[in-house]
């Protein structure tokens, strides 16, 4: 038998959307992958009486799941602030999205990153993309593209045209980079910009317009929806120009008997050959429509003060020391990481899941650059042996104090 999991969120927290989990079990590995909301839950229940093909039927229920899968687009949009002239495009996840639109440049793109980046953001990049050095600060950041960008522009062979490509928040470190800054930096070096929100937009509004960035991409399962549906949104001119990232039924208004007689369809369904997946679609839009109706602000405020006892608690522990990048002060999202000196990385895990029911990530979170730096870095600040590896701990909807406290307890 299969029991159905029970919410673990507070019901004394009405501002909180609950998620499910299992009663016991202490689930702090959110940036790898979030709970499901129950949100997400009820509305693949509510849909699936009606499960029929999307987009290739005629018949009321075909009729039906087209509709909820376009409304489903349409509340992402809603959720991330897209324009009129952006694409809302369904993906697989983060990766998948920066993928897409790594194969829609134009011809003459140079991209230009840090060399923080998780690997999503770092190796889909075609031609020789500019990977610039992991700035000390955020106001370094903005100076670094700054320079960077000025310097590209002033060549004798300047690029065509130029994709700027940065993380929201660092899914090693949890913190925040100033977006609207780095894009009003590359927009005034006629660059785009292209924003990595794995782990910004399940911590923080994300929204499009205000941050005048050019793409957003978004990982369902990191955002308390089921895994296999992302997002990439953004400006269509250059993905209704590029060859469609699939090429199958649904991307093609017309198809000849000639091998190249095609004609593509512009719009999401460009990039969306296959039969699409409906209820990652319908679950991610129903996250997004219950976040938009929290008190983000509170959500905000309560996720403050559990990272604040989390970094206390470990701090308060000998041998564990704090992996960051740009200070002890810098605003971040809810995930910390850090190493025990003395200690394997992945031994500390493997017993915080056996004997304390605590589920963690251990590893180099696919930024290998920047966790190898950040742990040589955190070895010469506290003057300590650092394993090779690192831990991380994330937060999110349904954390509790409690939570944290096991963990601290169970690490001392
Ligand atoms: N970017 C960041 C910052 C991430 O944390 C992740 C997931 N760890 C990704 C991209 C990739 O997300 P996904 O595995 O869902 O494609």
């Amino acid at each position: 038998t299969i029991t159905l999991p029970v919410t673990t969120t507070d019901a004394a927290a009405p501002h909180v959307p609950t998620v499910l989990g299992v009663p016991g079990q202490i689930n702090l590995d959110y940036a790898a992958t979030a709970p499901c909301a129950t949100a997400a839950a009820e509305a693949v229940n509510a849909i699936l009486p009606w499960y029929a093909s999307v987009h290739r039927g005629a018949g009321a229920l075909s009729q039906r799941c087209t509709l909820a899968y376009e409304r489903a687009r349409q509340t992402v949009a809603d959720f991330l602030g897209a324009r009129a002239e952006d694409h809302v495009i369904f993906t697989r996840n983060t990766t998948d999205a920066l993928n897409l639109l790594a194969s829609a440049l134009p011809e003459g793109t140079t991209v230009v990153t840090f060399g923080g980046e998780h690997h999503a953001n770092l190796l889909p990049w075609p031609g020789h993309p500019l990977r610039l050095p992991v700035p000390a600060s955020p106001a370094e950041a903005v100076r670094t593209l700054s320079a960077a960008l000025a310097e590209l522009r002033r060549g004798a062979d300047a690029p065509a045209h130029i994709l700027v490509a940065v993380t929201g928040a660092s899914n090693v470190t949890g913190e925040v980079w100033p977006v609207a800054e780095l894009a009003r930096i590359a927009h005034r070096h006629g660059a785009r910009i292209a924003l990595d929100a794995a782990q910004l937009a399940p911590h923080l509004p994300v929204d499009i317009t205000e941050l005048d960035v050019d793409y957003v991409a978004i990982s369902g399962h990191k955002l308390y929806a089921p895994f296999g549906a992302g997002v990439l949104a953004g400006r269509g001119d250059w993905l209704d120009a590029a060859g469609p990232y699939l090429r199958g039924g649904g991307a093609t208004a017309r198809v000849g008997t000639g091998t190249h007689d095609v004609v593509w369809n512009t719009g999401p369904a460009r990039h969306e050959a296959g039969t699409p997946n409906l209820l990652g679609a319908v679950a991610l839009a129903a996250v997004c429509a219950a976040l938009q109706v929290a008190d983000r602000d509170a959500l905000r405020r309560d996720e403050e003060r559990l990272v604040a006892r989390l970094r206390a608690g470990l701090a308060s522990i000998p041998g564990v020391v704090e992996l960051r990048t740009f200070g002890a002060d810098a605003e971040r999202v809810g995930i910390v990481s850090f190493a025990v000196a003395g200690r394997d990385s992945s031994d500390v895990a493997a017993e915080l899941g056996r004997e304390h029911n605590i589920g963690v990530r251990d590893g180099l979170f696919c930024a290998h650059p920047l966790a190898k730096r950040l742990l040589s870095e955190a070895s010469a600040r506290s003057g300590l042996t650092l394993p090779p590896t690192a831990l991380r701990v994330s937060v999110g909807l349904g954390s509790t104090e409690a939570d944290v406290d096991a963990l601290i307890d169970a690490l001392r």
